[in-house]
């Protein structure tokens, strides 16, 4: 049976081993003891400083997010503790009609119980109240800084000793005489505000601090308009008005306005700059002035919560309240709305200036500029060049009329027997016709009429001799090209005038064949003239040298589609067939007295004309050149 146990009876193997492992953990917490007394202070570094953050409207609602961001960016970086910041938004202030803050008080109570945050930072008057009510049930002994608070809202009668304040301090009074410094012809200030609590206190506040700037300033209200009426309202404002932007965190319509979009929204449709006491608003859609600086009131802020978190009483704390910092101004709205930097107070700085387009674009600016040096270097070349062309195609014109003129003149002795023949005939028959006239002026009683037709005839052929000697200085006249509308017919039969007695001279039948139709190009009839006189001579020269037997001259124009045609066929030899490229060259000839210019000039001037020149034997016989033209109509 067994009896109850005894100390002698236990073994002594688990005792042993429980002795060891209870030496082992005491000189283990020793050696840990002796080390933390060796390095004072490693506990409290390494533990994190909790950190609560209420916010009044939103993490995210202007300009308050923007102190807190700033804030909790600067506590991060000089805190010599490691940081454990917990957020929270007091979403009741964003309503117009604030429910209940039971729930809310709840949560935070469950949340923080029995670990309560090492200091509480509120953010806005809403949450500064907030923390004020609600401290004793909340976070009884937690330090507090009351940060982003205008003064005027800071509830003065509960602060405790455990309480530090960075107060700020609006001056409308401040921010409307900058308006009026930069834009002395305002007469009227809309006025952007929400329809919140806490933005119809400001409201009153602003009509209260304004009361000086009465009868110089027509204050309007948009508080009672949706934010879509605002707009339509800022996008028709009279002349000399400009837009106060004052909050806007709930509108009339009770939508909430969260960000910075609503005053973006603004200012895409305003046709007024807008202004606003704010630095959280600046920087895009504000004109600028004296506004409450983010830096300042973090920089002031952190250096209470660091010096709290160090163990320093915050009853030894005050700081004045804030007011505006030094006044900045967008250079953007300043050149949108035709404000002169003269107008600025002194000291004011100048933001976002745009450098000049040579500075931002330097290497663009370079790469332009050489691309239009060099096309302007280009483009004068060509034009020189052209004015070049222009000049010689003027001088060769003037040559070209020059050496026709001198080879107008070789012709002339050619054409000397024709013309002598030409004026022979009518002068001849003004002196037969002059000295029957005086015969019968003799008699007794001369016979008047027939008298009167002798006369008549005199004066005929006075008229031919005449004509003959223009046609002959009409080809003759040293004159510019000058092309115009003619009548190639009337031109060639001009010319066969010309050299008819020529060919009756030299026995050869000349004929002229002209179209039915009118034949109108543009052209230099005397020059036109002188081509085919050329021709003419050439085929009668022809014939003479080999004496044929045929001896025909047959010149013709005709229309050919688009082109009036001269053609001049003779009844000579032709030309050889090894010369036919050739005869248009200029100093070729087979002549033992020629030039070899006559061709070489009448394919210049068919050329200047827009027209060809051809040279081909007839199968019959004889050569045959046609010179086309272009029709004109
Ligand atoms: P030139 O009459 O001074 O010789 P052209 O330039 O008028 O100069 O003529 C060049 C050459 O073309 C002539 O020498 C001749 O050999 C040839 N030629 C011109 N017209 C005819 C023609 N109708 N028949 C044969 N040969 C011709």
């Amino acid at each position: 049976m067994s009896g109850p146990m005894t100390i002698a009876s236990v073994r002594p193997w688990p005792v042993a081993a429980a002795l060891l492992c209870l030496g082992l953990w005491l000189s283990a917490c020793m050696l840990s003891g002796r080390a933390r007394a060796a390095e004072p202070g490693a506990a409290t570094r390494s533990e994190p400083k909790r950190v609560l953050v209420l916010h009044s409207f939103g993490r995210e609602f202007r300009p308050w997010s923007e102190f807190a961001r700033s804030i909790k960016a600067e506590l991060e970086r000089r805190s010599p503790w490691p940081l454990d910041i917990q957020e929270h938004t007091l979403l009741t202030a964003r309503f117009n009609n604030p429910g209940p803050e039971a729930p809310f008080v709840e949560y935070l109570g469950s949340l923080y119980q029995g670990a309560l945050p090492d200091i509480v930072l509120s953010i806005g008057a809403p949450a500064a109240r907030f923390v004020q009510r609600y401290r004793g049930k909340l976070f009884p002994g937690t330090p507090m800084v009351l940060t982003v608070v205008e003064q005027r809202l800071v509830n003065r009668a509960d602060l405790t000793d455990n309480d530090v304040v960075v107060a700020v301090r609006n001056d409308f009074l401040a921010a409307f005489d900058n308006i009026l410094q930069l834009l002395p012809d305002t007469r009227t200030v809309a006025i952007v505000v929400g329809a919140s609590p806490l933005e119809k206190f400001w409201s009153d506040e602003v009509k209260r601090e304004l009361r000086p700037l009465e009868g110089r300033l027509d204050l309007v209200w948009f508080s009672d308009l949706s934010f879509d009426e605002i707009l339509k309202r800022a996008s028709d404002l009279p002349p000399h008005t400009v837009l106060f932007w004052g909050l806007m965190s709930v509108d009339a319509a009770g939508i909430v306005h969260e960000g910075d979009i609503a005053l973006r929204r603004l200012h895409a449709v305003a046709n007024a700059p807008i202004f606003s006491y704010q630095e959280p608003f600046f920087g895009g859609s504000t004109v600028g002035g004296p506004m409450h600086s983010v830096a300042e009131t973090s920089s002031k802020t952190v250096d209470a919560a660091i010096r709290i978190l160090g163990g320093e009483k915050p009853s030894n704390m005050k700081f004045e309240p804030i007011g505006f910092g030094s006044p900045k101004y967008d250079w953007r709205e300043l050149r949108r709305w035709g404000i002169s930097e003269s107008n600025l107070p002194p000291g004011s700085e100048i933001l976002f200036r745009e450098p000049p387009i040579w500075e931002s674009y330097r290497w663009q600016m370079l790469l332009i500029m050489a691309v239009i040096l060099v096309q302007a270097g280009l483009i004068s070349g060509l034009l020189h060049e052209r004015h070049g062309r222009q000049v010689a195609e003027v001088e060769s014109r003037q040559r070209l009329a020059e050496l026709a003129h001198v080879n107008r003149y070789s012709a002339v002795g050619e054409l000397t027997t024709s013309i002598a023949h030409e004026l022979n005939q009518p002068l001849g028959s003004i002196l037969t016709n002059t000295e029957t006239a005086e015969l019968m002026l003799k008699a007794a009683s001369p016979d008047l009429d027939e008298i009167r037709h002798i006369l008549a005839d005199i004066r005929r052929d006075d008229q031919r001799a005449s004509e003959v000697i223009r046609r002959l200085r009409s080809v003759l006249k040293k004159t510019p090209f000058e092309a115009r509308d003619i009548e190639l017919n009337d031109t060639v039969g001009e010319a066969i005038g010309l050299v008819r007695a020529v060919a009756d001279g030299r026995r050869v039948a000349l004929t002229y064949t002209p179209a039915i139709a009118e034949l109108h190009v543009k052209g230099d009839p005397v020059q036109l003239q002188q081509i085919v006189l050329n021709l003419i001579i050439n085929a009668m020269d022809a014939i003479s040298d080999a004496e044929m037997v045929k001896r025909e001259v047959a010149v013709s124009t005709r229309l050919s589609g688009r082109q009036a045609q001269i053609r001049i066929a003779d009844t000579g030899p032709g030309i050889a067939a090894g010369d036919l490229a050739k005869v248009f060259d200029p100093f070729f000839t087979t002549k033992p007295q020629g030039m070899g210019m006559g061709l070489a000039i009448a394919k210049t001037i068919v050329e200047a004309h827009h027209g060809t020149i051809a040279a081909a034997n007839q199968p019959a016989g004889g050569a045959l050149f046609t010179i086309k033209l272009p029709i004109l109509r």
